[in-house]
């Protein structure tokens, strides 16, 4: 029986586990994928106060390496259901089964896709939801990056250090990421803005994405644009499905938790971008974590065995 399980091994839940950890309890992280969560993706943070600027997998090995100094153990297991059993939880992961006193979900949220046909199967073929991991893949090559948000500008900045060219195509006349991002973004010669425009169809030369067709949404023009990379970066959406039966979602399906990080579960806390709230940012999910840490060692010292 651990004190306190934690399902997801990103800011928010390294934070919940080391907080939990220096308050003298025993802590488990479980995480399906590499620790760090999204902001292993993204190239350079410059807005977490007092780091002035570091990329964003240098921080999650920090905040890895502080997190096990204090005594957090970290496996490499995804949790696919929980369920409550006598005075806390039953963890059914993807090769265990634990059991816990209170539980922190800090699962995350991954990538949207565009739904466009022959998206999938292009997925390593052309198609990324990762410029960081496969932007090297398209070196010298013309690249296009969708989406219009930070993560967005933060990929056609960082490939246009590596593309011949990037086109980064938006549906809207505006951006909605930070307007330094924009200023950056703009600035670069080999970055070019098609505006209030969406991506149509996929085009393909044997079996790898060899192009796009784009609409202008005002001008109802159709383009083509030869691109062998095409970087989707149209936001994310929870991973809560598996706990959805047994606690309070919103209708996009991220977990129910006010500022206090309690779910309509007791002995449950939700941290980070799962829950839902406005502002999704590094420092907001380090800050739920540390609000779910401490609520769950109360928890476990108000409901002894
Ligand atoms: P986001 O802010 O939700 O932006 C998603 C973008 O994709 C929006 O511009 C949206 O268009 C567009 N979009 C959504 N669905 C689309 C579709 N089906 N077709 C075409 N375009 C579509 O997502 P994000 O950029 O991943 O950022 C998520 C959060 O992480 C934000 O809070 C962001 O500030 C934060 N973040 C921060 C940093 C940092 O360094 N500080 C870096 C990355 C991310 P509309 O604008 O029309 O809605």
């Amino acid at each position: 029986m651990t004190d306190i399980l934690v399902a997801g091994g990103g800011p928010a839940g390294l934070t919940a586990a080391l907080y939990a950890a220096r308050a003298g309890k025993s802590v488990v992280v479980l995480e399906g994928n590499a620790p760090g969560g999204q902001i292993n993706f993204s190239p350079l943070v410059e807005n977490y106060p007092g780091l002035p600027s570091i990329p964003g997998s240098q921080f999650s090995q920090d905040l890895l390496r502080q997190a096990e100094e204090l005594g957090v153990e970290l496996e490499y297991e995804a949790v696919t259901s929980f369920r409550t059993h006598g005075n806390g939880f039953q963890v059914t992961t993807d090769c265990a089964l634990r059991e816990c006193r209170a539980l922190v979900l800090a699962t995350g949220v991954q990538h949207r896709t565009l739904g466009l046909p022959g998206e999938e199967a292009l997925v390593g073929q052309g198609v990324s939801y990762c410029a960081v991991c496969d932007g090297p893949f398209y070196a010298g090559k013309p690249a296009a990056v969708v989406g219009g948000g930070d993560t967005a500008l933060q990929d056609a900045l960082f490939l246009s250090g590596i593309c011949s060219q990037v086109t980064l195509i938006h549906r809207r006349e505006e951006f909605r990421g930070a307007r330094r991002l924009v200023e950056q973004v703009l600035a670069r010669d080999n970055i070019v803005c098609e505006m209030d425009s969406t991506v149509e169809e996929l085009l393909t030369r044997e079996g790898c994405l060899s192009g796009v067709t784009v609409r202008g949404r005002i001008t109802g023009q159709v383009k083509q644009l030869e691109v062998e990379g095409l970087f989707i970066a149209v936001g994310q959406q929870p991973q809560n499905g598996p706990f959805s039966a047994l606690i309070a979602v919103d209708e996009d399906g991220y977990l129910l938790a006010g500022e206090d990080c309690k779910t309509s579960l007791p002995g449950v806390f939700a941290a980070g971008d799962c829950r839902s709230k406005g502002v999704r940012q590094l420092t907001t999910a380090v800050g739920d974590g540390a609000v779910a840490g401490l609520a769950a060692c109360r928890w476990v010292d108000e409901h002894p065995n």
